[in-house]
C-alpha cells in the first residue's frame, strides 16, 4: 500500500506533499493500513497540464481505442480481486454482497459506454447537405458534431465508493467522451480510490493511452477541490455529495475569469405518493416495500425515498402499524462516516423535536455509536404544517422518512407542488386509480428527473434511458443525467464544420460514412452516405 499512498498524476506516482492522511474503518473507527500523501497545488497543476496535453491526441482517439482502453479499466478493476473487496469493505463498513453487486456495476457501466463509443452514433452526426444553386442565396454544406469538451475533475461519492468513485460513472462517461479525467478522492475512500487509479494506470499504459488521460489526488481539505475548480485547464467538473459542496463549487466555476459547467448531483428527497385504495388493498405489501427502501444500504442513497404522501382516510393507521412492524424488523446498520453519522442523527433528533411532528417510530434497541450504527425512524406530520414549514421538506441523509398525512386529494396536490426538485418521485394507485389523479401525476412531472409507477425509487438501473438527475436543487443542470449512457453528452460539446473538404472532416461526418454510424443527413435519420 505504501507505493498506493502516493497521489497519481498520469503514469507517475507522487508525494510532495508534507502532510499523510490515514483512512479510517467506520466499525470501530480502527485507522487502516496506508498513509495518503496529500497533495500540493505544484501537483495539481502537474495534473491539470498533463491533462490538457493528454486531451490533445486523446479528442482524437477513434471510438473503439477508446473501447478498448475501457474494457481494459474494467478487466483490470476485476483483477484486483478480494484486495480490492476487503479494502473496500473496511474503509465503508458496507457488506460484501453490496461490494461485490457494485464492483459489478461499476464494470458493467464501463463496458457499456465501451460499446457506446464503438458503435459511434453517441456523437449525433447532423448533415445539411449544400445547395448550391439555391435562390437567392446558395445554402452551405454544414455538419455537425459532438466533440470532447476538455479535462473534467471528478468529485467522488461518499455513499458508493465504487460506481460513482474514482472509476464511477463520471470518470467513464468522460472518458467514453475524449475527455482526460483528474479525480478528487473522497476521503473516507483514500486506499480504495489508490488501487482503482493504479488499475485505471496500468490500463492507460498498457491499451497506449497518452500521458495524463488519467489522474487521481488526496485532497488537503477543500483547498485541493477548489484548486481544480479554478485551474485553467480545467473545462468541466462532476461532483456527487451535499447541496453545500455541490453548490460552492458550482458558485466558484461560475466566478472564474473563462466559467465553466459543473453538474453536481445533489440531494433528494424522492417523494412518494400512496394512492388511497392501492394503500387499503395492499397495506402489507405498501409498508414492507416503503421500509425496505428507507432502510437499504442505511438509507444512504440518493435515492431514498424521504417523504411519503398518504390521504388522511380509514386505512391509514393499518399503514402505519404496519410501516412500524416492518422498521422493528431491520437492524441499526453502520454509516459511511463519522461525519454522516453526526449528521444523521442530529438533523433526525431535530426533526422529531419539532411540535408539528409525530414521532411514530424510533429504533429503541442497541445502537453502538462505536460502530457508527444509525437508529431508523419514521414521522408523521398533517399536510397543512408541512406546507407551511419549509424546512421539514430538507433531506435527512439516512434511514429515516416523513409521512405527510394531507386532509384531501387537493391538500395532497398542495403539497407536492411545494416541493423542490427531486431526482424521482413514485406513485402507487390500483389499476385504473391512476388514471383518476392525471392531474397529480403532471404536477410530480414537473418537479423530477424519473417518475416512477408502483415501484420505490432506489434501484438505479444503468441502461440507455435512464435519467438521474432534476430540477433544482438535485442537481445544478436537469438538462443531464450521472447515470446511463447519455451521461456523455454532458462532456461534449457541438461544432458544426461548413464547406469543409472532406479529407479534413472528421470520420464521423465524411461523405461515405466511414463508421457506418446513424447520422440525421438532411433531415432524416440514417446510415447512408452524404
Ligand atoms: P460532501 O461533503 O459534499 O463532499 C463531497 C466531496 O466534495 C468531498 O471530496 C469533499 O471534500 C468535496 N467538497 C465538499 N465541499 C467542498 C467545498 N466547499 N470545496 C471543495 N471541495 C468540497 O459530501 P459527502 O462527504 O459525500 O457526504 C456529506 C453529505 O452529503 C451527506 O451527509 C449527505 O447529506 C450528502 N450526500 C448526498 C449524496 C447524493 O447522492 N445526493 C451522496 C452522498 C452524500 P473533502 O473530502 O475534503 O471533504
Amino acid at each position: 500500500m505504501a507505493e498506493l499512498g502516493k497521489n497519481l498524476i498520469g503514469l507517475e506516482w507522487s508525494s510532495q506533499g508534507k502532510a499523510v492522511l490515514k483512512a479510517v474503518n467506520p466499525k470501530g473507527l480502527a485507522e487502516l493500513e496506508g498513509e495518503f500523501y496529500t497533495s500540493t497545488e505544484t501537483e495539481v497543476n502537474r495534473a491539470m497540464e498533463k491533462a490538457h496535453n493528454a486531451w490533445l491526441a486523446y479528442r482524437k482517439v477513434d471510438g473503439k481505442s477508446k473501447a478498448a482502453f475501457l474494457r481494459a479499466i474494467a478487466d483490470e478493476i476485476e483483477a484486483l480481486g478480494d484486495t480490492l473487496i476487503e479494502r473496500v469493505m473496511q474503509e465503508s463498513g458496507l457488506p460484501q454482497a453490496r461490494i461485490t453487486g457494485e464492483r459489478g456495476r461499476t464494470c458493467g457501466q464501463l463496458r457499456l459506454f465501451a460499446q457506446l463509443v464503438e458503435e459511434g452514433s453517441w456523437t449525433e452526426a447532423i448533415i445539411d447537405t449544400a445547395v448550391p444553386d439555391r435562390q437567392p442565396a446558395p445554402k452551405p454544406d454544414i455538419r455537425r458534431m459532438l466533440t470532447a469538451i476538455g479535462p473534467v475533475v471528478v468529485f467522488t461519492a461518499s455513499n458508493f465508493p465504487l460506481a460513482f468513485s474514482t472509476a464511477g460513472g463520471d470518470t467513464a462517461s468522460a472518458l467514453a467522451a475524449g475527455c482526460p479525467v483528474v479525480v478528487k478522492a473522497h476521503e473516507s475512500h483514500l486506499g480504495t480510490n489508490a488501487l482503482i487509479a493504479g488499475a485505471i494506470r496500468k490500463a492507460a499504459a498498457d491499451a497506449g493511452m497518452p500521458d495524463g488521460v488519467f489522474s487521481a489526488l488526496n485532497g488537503e481539505g477543500y483547498r485541493t477541490g477548489q484548486l481544480l475548480v479554478e485551474h485553467p485547464q480545467t473545462k468541466a467538473v462532476a461532483f456527487t455529495g451535499s447541496l453545500r459542496g455541490g453548490k460552492a463549487l458550482f458558485d466558484l466555476a461560475a466566478k472564474r475569469p473563462e466559467p465553466i459547467p459543473v453538474f453536481a448531483e445533489m440531494g433528494s428527497v424522492n417523494p412518494v405518493v400512496f394512492l388511497p385504495g392501492y394503500l387499503s388493498q395492499n397495506t402489507e405489501k405498501a409498508a414492507q416495500a416503503l421500509a425496505g427502501s428507507v432502510n437499504l444500504g442505511v438509507g444512504q442513497f440518493c435515492t431514498n425515498p424521504g417523504l411519503v404522501f398518504v390521504l388522511d382516510h380509514i386505512g391509514l393507521p393499518d399503514f402505519l402499524a404496519a410501516l412500524k412492524t416492518a422498521f422493528a424488523g431491520s437492524a441499526p446498520g453502520t454509516m459511511l462516516n463519522p461525519g454522516i453519522h453526526r449528521n444523521f442523527e442530529f438533523r433526525k433528533m431535530g426533526l422529531l423535536k419539532e411540535t408539528a411532528v409525530v414521532t411514530e417510530f424510533e429504533w429503541a434497541g442497541d445502537a453502538d455509536e462505536t460502530q457508527l450504527q444509525a437508529r431508523q425512524a419514521f414521522a408523521s406530520v398533517t399536510g397543512q404544517d408541512f406546507i407551511q414549514n419549509p424546512h421539514l421538506h430538507e433531506e435527512i441523509f439516512g434511514p429515516f422518512t416523513l409521512v405527510v398525512r394531507c386532509a384531501d386529494p387537493q391538500e395532497l396536490a398542495n403539497a407536492v407542488t411545494a416541493l423542490s426538485g427531486q431526482l424521482t418521485a413514485s406513485i402507487w394507485g390500483e389499476t385504473g386509480e391512476l388514471n383518476g389523479h392525471t392531474g397529480l401525476i403532471d404536477v410530480l412531472q414537473s418537479k423530477v428527473g424519473r417518475l416512477i409507477f408502483n415501484g420505490m425509487p432506489t434501484g438505479v438501473e444503468v441502461c440507455h434511458a435512464m435519467q438521474h438527475g432534476g430540477p433544482y436543487p438535485a442537481t445544478t443542470d436537469s438538462r443531464f443525467t450521472s447515470v446511463g449512457t447519455t451521461a456523455v453528452k454532458r462532456f461534449a460539446r457541438p461544432v458544426a464544420y461548413q464547406d469543409c473538404p472532406d479529407e479534413i472532416l472528421p470520420a464521423e461526418l465524411k461523405k461515405d460514412n466511414p463508421l457506418g454510424i446513424w447520422r440525421t443527413l438532411d433531415g432524416a435519420l440514417s446510415k447512408n452516405k452524404g
